[in-house]
């Protein structure tokens, strides 16, 4: 029998409404604004929505929350639907828009005034928020606040042709001055913007807020579950005030807690100040947090669901491990990556004793975790390239790779011995180390052991890649904390290697494909690869972290 998987706290919810009847179907949806490019935090709530959806045979919807003229673009809403169908999420047929129904909202706005609900304000917005009062003192009504329903038609429609100025006149709810909920203190609920909106154009100079268009289009595409961030916990009165006398079906709203990871940050705002004023090259840069960004540096999309399931729901605010991300990601590519050999500072070794032109093919195993992924030929030649790491003149007590008078087995082929080494006499730098191998060594025929095995590539018959190795973006665990964020970005979160060497299949690798780097990591062809040079970006190394956390808090 299959174990029962643990509800979190929605799925209680929801299946408490399904058994009282106050519901007879699940619809949720994923409200994206398309004010930048969605990151980690988002996909929790995309796997959240779609999940909850398909787990009680619903439907979800894509709804850009497109309100504001004055930040949002078409570009971010290419992101936005890029990135939820990589993430593996199908809408159907519903992508909406809720700037499609401004004609709607305008409509309900108008609907409230006539119930006597809602009033043309001519407070500036400064006098507005004087009057609002604080948490410990209730606020004053506005002068303006009895108008007449027909005065209040009338201004309503003058301000939506045009004929005030921003800031002149806003539409507010009529609730309560005295509400000790400061959302409830008469919110306003249109305001005049003059400026395009990237799709209704110039049809409209005034624009319902957040607060007015989110739970009237949850209303009007029938979503039952409206699934949110914490922070609109105190909104929630107020979402249920226009449902109630507004809406044509009648919402949830239901609050939970947002996704913070180490090192990281997770705002859009900030977000765009790194694009914006080029601490990364891009909102696709490899060491942004944004679902484009991890794409490109070889995140799948397996990992990320898995680690969104990993992390759950709840109302607790937590700040996640960037660990607990980059073990999700491990699983999966060790599952999943073809292993190449691939030297990224490459160090020349000549065998002495093979005869030039030597060429012996070796077998190596694809993926030891994937028994369909077969065997490679790979040649081994007199002259070869190892990892400048893997060798030192005068080795300490704990490093048993190559060294003077060393041995060490070559992955896949034979033990070698270090006999001298050749030094550049200007610099004194190493050029060349002289090897002799034992041809009764031979991998798979020899039980002969050595303390090391080291990976190695032949000098001819292989091709140059550059390489760019990512470390994190900040120094801090918590950036979010800093005074200013910028000030706490590691100024090593990238460093370029030229002249690295990999094995020449992978002159023909597809951007996007990863490999494992045997010894050195994960790494994904990056988009900027050449014809014959490829760009690998490092998407993690091969040492969990995590492990080692979790034995510590003991998971
Ligand atoms: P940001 O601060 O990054 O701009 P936002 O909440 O304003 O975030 P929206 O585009 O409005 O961004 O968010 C769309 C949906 O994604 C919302 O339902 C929001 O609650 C959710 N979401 C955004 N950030 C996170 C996060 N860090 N963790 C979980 N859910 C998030
Ligand atoms: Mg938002």
């Amino acid at each position: 029998m299959q174990p029962k998987e643990p509800k979190n706290f929605i799925e209680k919810l929801i299946e408490e409404d399904l058994a009282s009847g106050r519901y007879t179907r699940v619809h949720t949806r994923f409200p994206p604004e398309p004010n930048g490019y969605l990151h980690i935090g988002h996909a929790k709530a995309i796997v959240l929505n779609f999940s909850i959806a398909e787990k009680y045979g619903g439907l979800c919807n894509l709804r850009m929350d497109d309100t504001n003229p004055l930040t949002e673009k078409q570009e971010y809403v290419d992101a936005a639907i890029r990135d939820v169908r990589w993430l593996g999420y199908d809408w159907g047929d519903r992508l909406y828009y809720a700037s499609d129904y401004f004609e709607k909202l305008y409509e309900f706005a108008k609907e409230l005034i006539k119930k006597g609900l809602a009033y043309v304000d001519d407070l500036s917005p400064e006098e507005i928020r004087q009057y609002r009062g604080t948490l410990t003192e209730p606020g004053r009504e506005s002068p303006y606040r009895n108008r007449s329903v027909e005065e209040n038609l009338e201004l309503f429609e003058r301000m939506k042709n045009g004929e005030f100025e921003e800031g002149q006149k806003v539409l507010r709810a009529k609730i309560d001055m005295a509400s000790p909920n400061l959302n409830m203190r008469d919110p306003v609920i249109y305001r005049i913007i003059k400026a395009s909106h990237y799709r209704t154009g110039d049809r409209w100079c005034i624009y319902p807020t957040y607060d007015f268009a989110h739970p009237l289009s949850d209303a009007i595409e029938g979503i039952t579950h409206s699934l949110c961030t914490l922070e609109f916990e105190d909104h929630r009165p107020l979402y249920e005030w226009f449902i109630e006398r507004l809406g044509p079906t009648k919402p949830r709203q239901i609050e939970f807690a947002r996704l913070n990871i180490t090192y990281m940050v997770l705002s859009k705002r900030k977000l765009t100040r790194l694009v914006e004023e080029g601490h990364v090259s891009g909102w696709d840069d490899p060491r942004m947090p944004t679902l484009a960004g991890l794409r490109r540096r070889g995140y799948t999309p397996e990992a990320i669901r898995n680690f969104c399931q990993m992390i759950g729901v709840s109302k607790a605010q937590s700040l996640v491990d960037i660990e607990l991300l980059e073990h999700c990601l491990r699983e999966d590519l060790n599952r999943r990556a073809p292993r190449r050999m691939a030297v990224l500072r490459p160090l020349r070794v000549v065998i002495d004793n093979l005869p030039e032109g030597y060429i012996e093919e070796v077998e190596l195993e694809n993926n030891p975790e994937d028994p369909e992924a077969g065997k490679r030929k790979v040649p081994f030649t007199r002259e070869l390239y190892i990892d400048r790491d893997d060798f030192m003149e005068e080795p300490p007590p704990k490093f048993y790779r190559l060294a003077p008078g060393r041995e060490v087995r070559l992955k896949g082929a034979y033990i070698v011995r270090c006999e001298r080494i050749e030094k550049d006499p200007q610099t004194g730098e190493i050029k060349t180390i002289h090897c002799r191998y034992d041809p009764d060594s031979r991998s798979g025929t020899s039980t002969r052991k050595t303390k090391a095995t080291i990976h190695w590539i032949s000098v001819s018959h292989s091709i140059e890649a550059e390489v760019r190795l990512y470390e994190r973006l900040f120094r801090e665990p918590n950036p979010e904390e800093c005074e200013d964020f910028i000030e706490c970005l590691n100024p090593n979160s990238l460093e370029v290697l030229r002249g690295c060497r990999v094995e020449p299949s992978l002159a023909d690798a597809g951007v996007g494909d990863v490999f494992q780097f045997l010894r050195v990591g994960y790494f994904c062809v990056d988009p900027d690869s050449k014809r014959g040079m490829p760009v690998f970006n490092r998407a993690v190394t091969l040492k969990d972290e995590w492990a080692k956390i979790r034995q510590k808090i003991r998971l």
